[in-house]
Parts: C-alpha cells; structure tokens; sequence
C-alpha cells in the first residue's frame, strides 16, 4: 500500500467518525420521538378528542358534561400556580360521591401531559408537505414534514404539574382514578365525581352543604358586568329621571294637602 493511499484512508475514517458523531446523536432522538408518541398513544387520542369536542361540544358525552370543567390555567379562585406547581383547592366533601366526608383532607400529586403541540406542530407538518408535494410534485414532502413535525413538537412537548387538595368519604377512599385530569393548549379539563361536586367546585365552596340547599353556580366564563350606571357621573343627571317617577310622587302631595286642610 503506497503512503499516499494510506493518508487517505485515514483521512476518509476520519471523516466518516466525525459525520457518525453528528448523525447518532440525531437519529437517537428520533428514536426517542417515536417511542414516545408510542407511549403516549392514549393521551394523544384523548386530546384528539378534547380538542374536537371543545370545537362541537355537542359530540361530548353528557355524562361527562354534567361532571366536566374546562378551565384557562390561569390564577382564579379553587386553581393557583406556587412555584410552577398548580394547586387545585377542591370543595369539603367527597370528590367522588359529593356526600359529606368527615375525614381530613388529602393532597395527592398529579402531572398531566399538554398533547396539543406534540398534535398540532406535525398536523401543520402534514399541511405544509401537501402543498410542497402539489408544488414540486413530490411525494416525499408528505412523508417528511409530518415527521419533521413530530420531532419538533417533542422538543416542544410539556408536562403541567398539579398539586390536589380533596376529601374521599370511607365508601370512596380507593378511587385515586377521580378526578381525571387532562390539559390541552394549556386549559384543564377536570372530571369530578358528580355534578354536585362540580357545582360545589364553581360556587368556591369550602365549607360543606348538604346537597338540598345548593345554589345555583355562577357562570363560570360570565365576565362581571356592572349593574347599575353612575348617574352622578352622566352629563345631565336630571335627564336620567324616569318620566313615572313623577306620577309616584302624587300620593306624597296628597297626604301633604290633606294636612293643610283642617
Ligand atoms: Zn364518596
């Protein structure tokens, strides 16, 4: 073998151990993006749906309605973020039955995974490929950009951590399944026990009530609108005077009169 030969053999091992580094590291997080939507397969179709039912929800199920809170994570009243971790207060009473639960109150952990970019960034993949597979008349775009895509949205993907404050009555102290909890787009979707709960949960109850003396919920999206109009701030004040008001008056004037006369 001449020397010149040699070197670049060399040369050539070289640069194929340096293209081999850059490329493992790459095809080890493809792997790992693959086997993860593998693993995840369940949360992912849940939020196939979550996400379709929150466009027709007339398609939920309304057994889950009755029971189900959609919700912006976002600080309110029962839902608060301490350190990254949200706090989700529960009404005192049974998460699962919505009857009185005497015993002390449990905080339990959860993480829910948030599937809505790891959904949407290869659906826009799969977009883009069909208009550069029409464009350059290429099939290949089609396969690629949705893949490019779920690479992506695994870099992207993120976990929401909760912390549960809640009570189990005795009858109801295995069912660690309720609440079931779910994220989509950063909104919870929370399922309690019963709607009772769920009212109880909307009425920032902390206090337990019996179940014949609820009230009514407030609306949960309802933005407060004031109830009254500022009169004294009005242009004309006396413009604002109702034309009735007038007539009301009489039978003041009359007592009045009648008081005059003797
Ligand atoms: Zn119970």
């Amino acid at each position: 073998m001449s020397k010149g030969l040699r070197e670049y053999l060399s040369l050539a091992t070289a640069v194929a151990k340096w293209l081999w580094g850059l490329v493992r590291p790459v095809g080890g997080y493809i792997r790992a993006t693959a086997v993860f939507y593998w693993q995840n397969g369940k949360t992912l179709r849940s939020g196939v749906w979550l996400w379709i039912t929150d466009k027709l929800p007339a398609l939920d199920r309304p057994e889950d309605i009755r029971r189900e809170l959609r919700m912006p994570l976002a600080d309110r009243e029962g839902l608060r973020n301490v350190d990254g971790v949200w706090h989700v207060d529960l009404p005192d009473r049974c998460v699962m039955c919505g009857n009185e639960a005497p015993g002390a109150w449990l905080e339990e952990p959860r993480s829910a995974l948030d599937p809505y970019l790891l959904l949407m960034v290869p659906f826009a993949g799969l977009a883009v490929g069909l208009v550069l597979a029409w464009w350059y008349s290429s099939w290949w775009w089609v396969g690629l950009l949705p893949c490019a895509g779920a690479v992506a949205g695994y870099a992207l993907r993120r976990n929401e951590l909760f912390l549960l404050r809640l009570k189990r009555c005795e009858r109801h102290a295995d069912h660690r399944r309720v609440p079931e909890l779910a994220v989509l787009n950063r909104r919870l979707v929370m399922r309690l026990g019963t709607r009772e709960v769920k009212l109880a949960f909307l009425r920032h109850e902390q206090e337990y009530v019996a179940l014949g003396e609820m009230l009514p919920p407030p609306e949960l999206t309802a933005e407060s609108v004031p109830q009254t109009i500022a009169l004294a701030d009005s242009v004309a004040p006396d413009a604002a005077i109702i034309a009735d008001r007038t007539e009301l008056r009489l039978p003041a004037s009359d007592e009045r009169s009648g008081d005059e006369i003797p």
